[in-house]
């Protein structure tokens, strides 16, 4: 979209914000030749120089005489009205600093600076033999910015340290130079090379995808499709419509899903790779993708969560893979989902959005119901593949074994699957060995002892792990309570105890474990996906990573495990991730010319959600699902708040909440409902303490608006936090 210049004459005063000063902006004297607003800058900072936004004309609020002027422009092109309103938009829709959000859209290394040529430094393992004030903050910094390298004289400006400390430094080995890599340009993608021949279906919905991306409007479709029903490929002929108008095009896909086989699509129908955005990218690579979208000349990019806030200057569509997965929403920092943002990002560029899905989130099902979005079905899987059977295995009827989690039948499932040369995956979404250690004796369990959860066995790390704080532990000998020896056992199942109950039973069977918790960088996790998915493993063990958007051509049998898991512990949310995941994990069979089966083992078949998983009347379950959310005023036809008060002494803690509470006629009086306080689900974390208390709105309200004139009230001290989760994940 095209917005209106604003410049700055020299002399006037500008704000910049920068993400160096949190919470607000500062004023700048305009240098000579003027400035355009969003243009990115360096300015000083007491005795460091900072980078910035020109944000707009300045707020006048401060000293006349002690306004610096602006250092330099960096060679970047400014940040665009679209982007700076996005900006906006997202701090206050998460009630999040300003400044929060700029750092999340300029999380690039090296912003600004010419490429090639450059000389960086970077911290090594060696230390100083004499340490220095000087020098230990310049090792701090670095430290701080995890692996990052700088230009020395950069690095010498932004400590406030003079270039002989630097020079000192690199001298006795604890920085290294080199060169920093030159920007390859990105190579021209080509929309024209032939595509698939779509089927009936998918040509209808890539028609309409295609209309829309040429209309340069806003509007969003929930492309609903079971797996294997070709989605990629309709989403992937938008794309190409969007490319073919000259627009830009967002690819999210939730971290674990981009794999190189994705790329190799992405590559194989354009002729050329995509940028990339996620963990896996280097630093090089970060800043060339953030410039070159910054330039318009990076068009397709493939990218994780904050690959939404790259700097697109003219975005013709973003695609939401897998728009249910509950890795959109970032649980940490700023606290917002991908998928909301994305659509807000969208009506501010003009852009059409693709939620694509064989299992939506209800809060999407609910709004294409609404008319608020557009909906595409792709009911059948092409070609040959078909859908795999679902069977439940009665675990009443065909009881485990003491220490088995596997039942008869299923194990038989597998053996025949073993014998024929094809692939089973058996699924339960716990990590570790055992979720439980117990002493036999007296019935101590062992906790963690910065939080209130408890310790997880793991036996390839050989120690107890807590799955909250990652803090670990040995395994004790003797109780820690009543003493006893060798009275320790594990109980459950987790990941790590069903491969040893797999290696039992299936010696000849070659087998892989696919867990989070596997120490591996993305990139070799990556590498391991696609070995298996080569037939590298006759069966796979996996936790809920593996429910994720890739293919496996050999997979036939897919194993749950524990069907009940996730539906014990009374979470409003439990109904629809159980069916979400078990409904995608068992689209992991049978994908390509061989039939899947499915087999869920559950101890309560008859319960509808399994049932609903079994029989696949899925326009049923969300039917119901929404009718029993509606009644409870829950979302998406209520709004809701969490909010989590945390803080070193539990007496503290409680008594800020207690303070949030006794205000709750602020609430109230809009028209808002408070729960709480109460201990949050994890009530001690790292060794703080954390209370939550929940709002709940009807619709129509203004709810930050009065959240922030709630929590205003209440000034929490040093040390004590009061963080606001809008529409949070889990509501307990
Ligand atoms: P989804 O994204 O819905 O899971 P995909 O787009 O990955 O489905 O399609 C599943 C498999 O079927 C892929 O290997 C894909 O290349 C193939 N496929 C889908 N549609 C076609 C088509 N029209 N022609 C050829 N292959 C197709
Ligand atoms: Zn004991
Ligand atoms: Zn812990």
């Amino acid at each position: 979209m095209s917005e209106p210049i604003e410049f700055l004459e020299a002399g006037a005063l500008a704000s910049v914000l920068t993400p160096d000063m949190p919470g607000r902006t500062l004023d700048y004297r305009v240098p000579e030749g003027g400035i355009r607003v969003g243009a990115f800058v360096s300015v000083p900072l007491g005795p460091r120089r900072v980078k910035g936004v020109i944000w707009g004309p300045g707020a006048g609020d401060y000293d006349p005489g002690k306004i610096r002027e602006i250092g330099t422009v960096l060679d970047v092109p400014p940040m665009s009205g679209t982007m700076r309103e996005f900006i906006i938009r997202v701090a206050d829709y998460t009630m999040t600093p300003l400044t929060a959000i700029l750092r999340l859209a300029t999380r690039v290394p090296g912003l600004g600076d010419p490429p090639g040529k450059r000389r960086i430094v970077r911290l090594t393992d060696e230390r100083p033999t004499r340490m220095t004030d000087a020098r230990e903050r310049v090792i701090a910094f670095l430290d701080e910015h995890e692996g990052m390298g700088f230009a020395p004289s950069e690095l010498a400006g932004l400590v406030g340290v003079t270039s002989s400390v630097v020079k000192g430094l690199e001298a006795q080995g604890v920085l290294q130079s080199e060169a920093a890599p030159r920007d390859a340009p990105f190579p021209m993608l080509n929309p024209d090379l032939p595509s698939k021949d779509l089927s009936a279906d998918q040509r209808h919905a890539s028609t309409v995808l295609c209309d829309a991306v040429r209309s340069r409007t806003y509007g969003t479709t929930l492309l609903k499709g079971v797996t294997g029903s070709g989605k990629t490929e309709v989403y992937l002929e938008a794309a190409a419509e969007c490319l073919r108008a000259g627009r830009q095009v967002l690819v999210l896909l939730p971290e674990i899903a981009l794999t190189g086989e994705f790329m190799a699509r992405v590559e194989a129908r354009f002729g050329a790779a995509p940028a990339e955005w996620h963990s896996g990218v280097t630093q090089a690579g970060r800043r060339r993708a953030w410039t070159g979208i910054a330039e318009g000349r990076a068009r397709l990019v493939v990218g994780a969560r904050s690959a939404l806030f790259l700097p697109f200057t003219d975005l013709g569509l973003i695609i939401v893979d897998e728009e249910h997965d509950s890795s959109y929403k970032q649980e940490e920092g700023v606290l917002y989902n991908a998928r909301d943002m994305a659509v807000l990002r969208a009506s501010l560029s003009g852009a059409q959005v693709v939620l694509a899905s064989a299992t939506p989130s209800l809060e999407s099902w609910v709004n294409a119901r609404a008319g608020k979005y557009a909906r595409l079905d792709l009911t059948e899987r092409f070609g040959a593949a078909v859908l795999p059977e679902m069977r439940a295995v009665d675990l009443r009827v065909d009881p485990l074994e003491r220490d088995s989690w596997i039942s008869d039948p299923l194990a038989d499932a597998v053996r025949t699957r073993v014998a024929a040369g094809e692939q089973s995956l058996l699924f339960l979404n716990r990590r570790g060995y055992a979720p439980l250690t117990l002493c036999r004796a007296c019935g101590h369990q062992i906790g963690c002892d910065d939080c209130d959860a408890r310790m997880v066995e793991h036996r390839f790390l050989n120690r107890l792990m807590c799955h909250q704080c990652g803090a670990t532990k040995p395994i004790p000998v003797e109780c820690p309570a009543c003493g006893s020896a060798d009275h320790m056992a594990a109980l459950g199942p987790g990941v790590e105890r069903l491969a040893e109950e797999v290696e039992r039973r299936f010696p000849e069977a070659r087998m892989a474990v696919l867990s989070s918790d596997i120490t591996m960088s993305a990139r070799a996790l990556k590498q391991r996906i696609e070995e298996i998915a080569n037939g590298g493993a006759d069966i796979v063990i996996g936790t809920q990573m593996v429910a994720k958007g890739h293919n496996f051509p050999l997979l036939t049998l897919v194993g749950v495990i524990d069907a009940d898991l996730g539906l014990q512990g009374g979470e409003l949310r439990a109904a629809e991730r159980t069916f979400q995941l078990i409904r995608q994990v068992a689209g992991r069979a049978g994908r390509a010319d061989k039939a899947g089966l499915a087999m869920v083992q559950s101890h309560q078949p008859q319960h509808p959600v399994i049932q609903a998983i079994l029989g696949g009347d899925e326009e049923a379950f969300w039917q119901a699902e929404a009718a029993e959310r509606q009644a409870a005023g829950a979302p998406p036809f209520g709004r809701m708040a969490g909010i989590i008060v945390s803080g070193p002494e539990e007496r503290e803690t409680f008594d800020l909440a207690r303070a949030l509470a006794a205000r709750a006629g602020v609430l109230t009086q809009a028209g808002a409902q408070l729960f709480g306080p109460a201990p949050a689900p994890v009530a001690r974390i790292r060794g703080r303490t954390r209370v939550r208390l929940l709002v709940k709105a009807p619709k129509g309200l203004p709810l930050q608006s009065v959240l922030a004139r709630w929590v205003e009230g209440v000034v929490p001290r040093p040390n004590y936090r009061i963080a606001i989760d809008i529409d949070p994940q889990s509501f307990f």
